[in-house]
């Protein structure tokens, strides 16, 4: 995997606040919140998502 400036994060469910996906984002270029509309297995409908949390790895 090639190293970069990018961060694990996950994308939230806005209603239920289930950690559904994983993305990556890059703190130099994205300063606020990553939006996105997915897939929510538990509200059954697309939610929006948001970034959250980082994923640490516990590598190294
Ligand atoms: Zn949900």
């Amino acid at each position: 995997m090639p190293r970069g400036k990018n961060t694990n994060v996950y994308l939230s469910c806005k209603d239920c606040k289930m950690q559904n996906y994983k993305t990556r984002i890059n703190k130099k270029t994205i300063t606020g919140k990553l939006e996105s509309k997915k897939y929510c297995g538990k509200c059954n409908k697309h939610v929006a998502h948001v970034s959250g949390s980082e994923i640490k790895h516990s590598s190294s």
